[in-house]
C-alpha cells in the first residue's frame, strides 16, 4: 500500500495552498482530486488578504504571469445610490489589490504549480471512504478508470470544498442559520464596460435587500454576472435554460444597459442552498479546510480567502503535529478560523437586514469608518485593532440605528 505523510483531498485553493506549504517543510504530500482540470468553479472575485496566503505558500509567483484582471476595490449600488471602496484606502496595512479570476484557469495553475513543487497531484481520483486513527489514516479512492485503491497517510487535510468528504463521511455538517438562498450565473460578453467597471466588482442590491446581482470583470473582456436571492426566486430565474435570468440581466435598469446586447458564454448555471456549517473542524488524524468547514454566503466574496487562510493555517498546524507537538486544534485552529467566519457572518446578516446598506448609502459616511469597513471587505477580519472587526456583532446595527434616527430628524426639520 502507498504510504504518504499527508493526504490532501481536493485541489482547489484550500488544498493547493495546504499541500504547497507542507511540501516546503519537506513532507511527502499527495493530493487526490475528483475532477479533471481545468474544471469550472464559482468564486471568481478574490480579496486582497488572500494574496498573503498565496505568497506564503509560494504560489503567487505562478499566478502572476496569467495576467488576471486586477481588482482594486468594490462598488455597492442600490438604485441611484452608490458607494465605492478602494483597497488602497483602508485601515489595516496589507494588500491593496487582488485578482478577479476564471477559476478553471486559476485552479489549474495552482494545481500545476503545486505539482511543480513536488506534490503528487492526482486528477480524476475520487475519495470514497476514510478510516481515521491516532497515527495512521486509511483512504480509499477510485482512479480515473474507476478501479479502487487504498493509500495510508499520517494525516489528512480535507479540502474537498462543496464535496465535503469528511463532514459527509463522519456526519459533521450542521445546517446554516441563514435563509436558504441560491444563485444563477453565467459569463457574458461585456463590450460596454467602463474603465471603472474593469477594476471593481459591482454589486447591485434590489428587492428590498433580499436579492443582489454581481458583475465580476475578467481580463479577456468578459464578465461574470450572477443573481442571488431566495431559493424560489432563483429556481424561477433558472428554469428553461435560464430564460428569465437572461431577460433580467439584459433589462435590469440598474445595470444601465451594460449587457443589453451581450452574448452569454454558457447556459446559466444555478447553485441552491450552499450555506452550511460544521460541528467541528478537526478530529483524530484529520483537519478540515476551505468550504469543507463552513460556507456563509457569496455577498462579500470571502470564500476563496477563507479557503487559502484555512488551507495555510491547517498546514501549519499539521506541520507542528507531525513534529510531535501536542497541538491544541480547538484553540489554535478552529477558534481562529471561526473568529474570521463570525466577523463575516455579522456582515452577511447586516447585508440582508439592510443595516450594511443603511451605513454605506448614508448621505454622509465618515472616512475613518469607511476605511475600517474597507479592511473587512479586503478580508482582514483577524485585525482586532479594527473596531469593525472587534465589535462586529454590534457595530453595524448600532450605527445603522443612529443613521436612521439622524436622517429621520433631518427629514422632520426640513
Ligand atoms: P473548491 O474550490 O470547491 O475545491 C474543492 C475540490 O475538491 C474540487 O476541485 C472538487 O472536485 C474536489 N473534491 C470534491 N469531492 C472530492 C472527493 N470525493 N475526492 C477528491 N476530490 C474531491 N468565493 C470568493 O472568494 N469570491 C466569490 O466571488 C465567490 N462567489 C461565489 C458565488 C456563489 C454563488 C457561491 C455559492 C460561492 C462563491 N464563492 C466565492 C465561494 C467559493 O466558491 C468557495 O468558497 C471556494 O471555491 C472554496 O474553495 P475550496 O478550495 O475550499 O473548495
Amino acid at each position: 500500500m502507498q504510504t504518504v505523510d499527508v493526504l490532501v483531498i481536493g485541489a482547489g485553493p484550500a488544498g493547493t495552498v495546504a499541500a504547497s506549504y507542507l511540501k516546503k517543510q519537506g513532507y511527502d504530500v499527495t493530493i487526490l482530486e475528483k475532477e479533471k482540470f481545468p474544471r469550472f468553479q464559482i468564486g471568481e472575485s478574490l480579496l486582497p488578504c488572500c494574496m498573503e496566503h498565496l505568497t506564503e505558500s509560494g504560489l503567487r509567483e505562478a499566478i502572476e504571469p496569467l495576467n488576471f484582471q486586477k481588482k482594486t476595490g468594490a462598488a455597492f449600488m442600490r438604485g441611484e445610490k452608490r458607494c465605492e471602496f478602494f483597497f488602497e484606502d483602508q485601515f489595516t496595512k496589507g494588500w491593496t489589490w487582488t485578482w478577479q479570476v476564471k477559476r478553471a484557469d486559476f485552479d489549474s495553475k495552482l494545481a500545476e504549480a503545486t505539482r511543480a513543487k513536488g506534490v503528487d497531484v492526482n486528477f480524476e481520483c475520487e475519495v470514497t471512504a476514510v478510516q481515521c486513527g491516532p497515527d495512521k489514516q486509511i483512504i480509499d479512492y477510485n482512479d480515473p478508470a474507476g478501479n479502487p485503491h487504498r493509500i495510508e497517510a499520517k494525516f489528512i487535510i480535507d479540502s474537498s470544498g462543496y464535496g465535503r468528504v469528511l463532514p459527509r463521511l463522519f456526519d459533521l455538517s450542521k445546517p446554516s442559520a441563514f435563509t436558504p438562498r441560491g444563485a444563477v450565473f453565467s459569463h457574458l460578453e461585456d463590450k460596454n464596460r467602463t474603465e471603472k467597471a474593469s477594476n471593481n466588482i459591482f454589486v447591485h442590491s434590489f428587492d428590498s435587500n433580499k436579492s443582489w446581482i454581481w458583475a465580476i470583470p475578467f481580463s479577456d473582456g468578459s464578465t461574470s454576472v450572477g443573481i442571488v436571492g431566495d431559493r424560489e426566486k432563483i429556481e424561477a430565474l433558472a428554469e428553461n435554460g435560464g430564460e428569465k435570468y437572461k431577460e433580467f440581466v439584459k433589462n435590469f435598469e440598474d445595470l444601465g444597459g451594460r449587457f443589453s446586447d451581450s452574448q452569454f458564454k454558457f447556459e446559466p448555471r444555478a447553485i441552491l442552498g450552499y450555506s452550511i456549517g460544521v460541528k467541528q473542524m478537526s478530529g483524530e488524524g484529520f483537519v478540515l479546510s476551505g468550504n469543507s468547514t463552513e460556507f456563509l454566503d457569496p455577498i462579500f466574496s470571502s470564500g476563496v480567502t477563507f479557503a487559502t487562510a484555512s488551507g495555510l493555517l491547517s498546514a501549519k498546524m499539521t506541520h507542528r503535529h507531525l513534529q510531535g507537538e501536542n497541538v491544541d486544534w480547538k484553540k489554535d485552529y478552529e477558534q481562529v478560523i471561526q473568529k474570521g467566519i463570525d466577523v463575516f457572518r455579522s456582515y452577511v446578516s447586516g447585508w440582508y437586514s439592510g443595516d450594511f446598506q443603511t451605513i454605506v448609502f448614508a448621505k454622509y459616511i465618515d472616512e475613518d469608518i469607511k476605511r475600517q469597513i474597507c479592511s473587512v471587505l479586503a478580508g482582514y477580519v483577524w485585525d482586532q485593532s479594527n473596531p469593525f472587526v472587534k465589535k462586529h456583532d454590534t457595530i453595524l446595527p448600532t450605527l445603522a440605528k443612529v443613521i436612521k434616527m439622524k436622517e429621520k430628524a433631518e427629514e422632520a426639520n426640513s
